[in-house]
């Protein structure tokens, strides 16, 4: 009767250890605990030291682990570019319905001969390696290093652009490339759009920035000899006037709300979660430190109760 009493308290005390262990996995309290254990990691690697050794002996030797959620947020974003099927579906979808637009609009007899504005970072240019090695060294774009990425021609291209353009192209549709790449940059850019047999790969249609952001004037400048019949961007102001400037979030909305139909009839836009004028606008077109832009992004992130 003894053995048979001290098997049993064995067992309890064996399911019971079992049980806790697995309790603590299923029960959200302490599960949460455990999760809450990697942020103490987080705020360690903001101290510039040793949570970085630890992981540094899987990343290159020449970057670090990045420290703010802007940057965190670049490699998040170029990960996604990179490898979500769902951001190649997104592509397709705009340049198919550019594809539809292109068919819909086409006819033989027109005034002048047709033409497609398209951008180039983003839109038709894939740049994400340039943009997570900067984040990756908790760096902010700068011109230097980008004219270096440039310089090389290497970029990638965006999906479904390439194909879209040589279509268009085949119906003697008319491409200029309208982009805030500078003067320096013309020529790793123009060996950049060759290699992928790109149509108008030329000086006479890649139109570079001269004085100002504003793609308004050279937008202008097509118009004298073309009819533009589609604008291809990953950037509002790829595509109007009214998006110039330094126009805030607010005044943003409102503009896109306003030229609501344009989108995927004249305005085909490529998503682009890393950079551009969305960020700008976010922290007020300042210049602005990591913990500076964190502490905007906190206060404007919505957080669920
Ligand atoms: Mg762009």
């Amino acid at each position: 009767m003894k053995k048979y009493s001290l098997l049993l308290l064995m067992s309890a005390c064996l399911s019971s250890a079992f049980g806790q262990a697995d309790t603590t996995r299923h029960v959200p309290g302490k599960t949460d605990t455990t999760l809450h254990a990697p942020v103490k990691a987080d705020t360690s690697m903001h101290i510039s030291g040793k949570a970085d050794t630890s992981l540094q002996a899987t990343a290159k030797k020449d970057t670090i682990i990045c420290t703010s959620i802007a940057n965190n947020g670049k490699v998040w974003a170029a990960i996604y570019q990179q490898r979500a099927a769902e951001y190649k579906a997104l592509c397709f979808q705009a340049y198919n319905m550019a594809r539809l637009r292109v068919d819909m609009i086409w006819t033989h007899y027109h005034m002048k001969p047709y033409a497609i504005v398209t951008d180039l970072d983003e839109t038709l240019l894939d740049n994400s390696p340039y943009n997570a090695k900067r984040a990756l060294n908790n760096l902010d774009y700068d011109a230097e290093t980008w004219k270096q990425w440039t310089a090389q021609a290497v970029c990638d291209t965006v999906p479904g652009a390439p194909s879209f353009l040589k279509y268009a192209a085949s119906k003697g549709i008319t491409i200029f490339y309208i982009t805030n790449r500078a003067e320096d940059e013309r020529e790793g850019t123009l060996k950049n759009l060759k290699l992928y047999g790109l149509p108008n790969a030329d000086n006479a249609h890649l139109l570079l920035k001269k004085n100002t952001l504003s793609k308004e004037a050279r937008r202008q400048d097509v118009l004298k000899t073309h009819i533009i019949i589609l604008l291809c961007g990953d950037n509002l102001a790829d595509f109007d006037a009214l998006y110039d400037g330094t126009p805030s979030e607010e005044n943003r909305m409102v503009t896109t709300q306003k030229l609501m139909t344009q989108f995927g009839s004249r305005y085909i836009i490529i998503p682009n979660p890393s950079y551009d004028d969305w960020e700008k606008a976010l922290f007020n077109y300042q210049k602005l430190s990591n913990a500076e832009k964190d502490s905007i992004i906190k206060a404007k992130v919505k957080v669920a109760d």
